[in-house]
């Protein structure tokens, strides 16, 4: 049985500046939510977000006044085990609250793989990786500094992927810096970009054609995540690989975009489609469309990161790879033991369940008041 529910906040700076169209992140709150059943056991889940309300409709403090006052008295008292008959219950009554239900689901789903002593990857279908790549994002916004970032990680063999966070300066100014960052880093480094929906049209068409002519691989939500026909024109215009991240809020939208062909590539984001169950299902319906599949994250901590992970690695097919770097960007670890990137990749945790254990004497320390 639930026998109770908590969500925590707890606020980390970054390790620089993280500078994106819509904000500039000198910190991460990161919300967990804690599950405690009457066996015992106990399951965590994250529903961090990027940016609060600049990016989505969601904000750390929103999803614990909803989880808090709607959600967790639904689920206290119900069978732990039957984590789809909660979640059901979940889905029906509450309208929204994707990163709220999908830290919820991460929780129970969590628990009961503890329970049965298996890694939550088993619950989803299985693995067919125990390693995942992962991408780094340069967004100090200075090209000197970044190129210098960038020859650091691929010195220490943590990445050789590396998305440039652009959309704030003129297309102009931006196509600079990204091609200034490839033609520094050469053609055995994969360089991507991430408008943010900054771009119109007009801009996305010049600011696409001057990217793909200068090697960069992959363009992600260029333009308005409304503007489905948008992005349709684009993808069919250009050969470069263009993707959809905003755009993808849960199955329903990743049916839309294929049958529109308006996307080569999903940014899969378990907050984003409301769960780790529905995020299978965005996975799903790119598989059967042809689209390639891409890892996303929302800057979790090592939480959300790990159940992430436990999902991309069931995935048949990651061409993309992911960018579950989201720990490495914080100045303090809320696990007590940290995940493991080697040799460009996030080693999948293979313990019970999410394989982390929170740092409880750490979240006491940051948890917010
Ligand atoms: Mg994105």
């Amino acid at each position: 049985m639930i026998t109770n529910i908590e969500v925590i906040l707890a606020d980390v700076p970054t390790i620089r500046p993280h500078k994106l169209s819509v904000a500039t992140m000198q910190s991460q709150t990161l919300v967990l939510v804690r599950v405690l059943c009457a066996d015992g056991v106990e399951g965590w889940g994250e529903a961090t977000t990027i940016g609060g309300l600049n990016y989505g409709e969601e904000s750390p403090e929103s999803v614990k006044v909803n989880i808090d006052t709607h959600i967790a008295p639904l689920l206290v008292g119900m069978e732990a085990r039957q984590v789809a008959k909660a979640m059901a219950k979940v889905r029906k009554v509450i309208q929204g609250n994707r990163f709220a239900k999908c830290a919820i689901e991460t929780a129970l789903l969590d628990a009961q793989a503890r329970r049965l002593g298996v890694p939550l990857s088993e619950l989803l279908g299985g693995r067919v990786r125990d390693a995942l790549p992962v991408a780094w994002t340069l967004a100090s916004g200075d090209t000197a500094r970044d190129i210098a970032e960038a020859e650091q990680m691929l010195e220490l063999r943590r990445h050789r992927i590396f998305k440039l966070k652009i959309g704030a300066r003129p297309v102009a100014e931006d196509v600079a810096h990204v091609l200034a960052i490839k033609k520094a880093l050469g053609d055995s480094v994969s360089v991507r970009v991430d408008v943010n929906q900054a771009w119109s049209e007009l801009e996305a068409m010049r600011g696409i054609a001057a990217l793909e002519a200068g090697g960069i691989d992959l363009i992600e939500q260029p333009t308005r995540a409304t503007s489905q026909g948008g992005m349709a024109r684009l993808a069919h215009r250009f050969a470069v690989a263009l993707m959809a991240d905003e755009a993808l809020q849960g199955p329903q939208d990743a049916l839309a975009i294929a049958q529109a062909g308006g996307a080569d590539v999903f940014a899969v984001k378990i907050a984003q489609s409301g769960g780790l169950l529905p995020a299978a299902q965005v996975a799903a319906v790119a598989q059967l469309s042809g689209i390639s599949l891409y890892g996303g994250t929302m800057l979790e901590g090592g939480i959300g990161t790990a159940a992430s992970a436990q999902l991309f690695s069931t995935f048949g097919e990651l061409e993309f790879g992911t960018e579950l770097f989201g720990p490495l960007l914080l100045t303090r670890e809320v696990l007590r033991e940290p995940l493991v990137y080697r040799d460009f990749m996030l080693q999948v945790p293979d313990g019970p369940g999410l394989g982390v254990e929170p740092d409880m004497d750490k979240l006491r320390e940051l948890r917010r008041r």
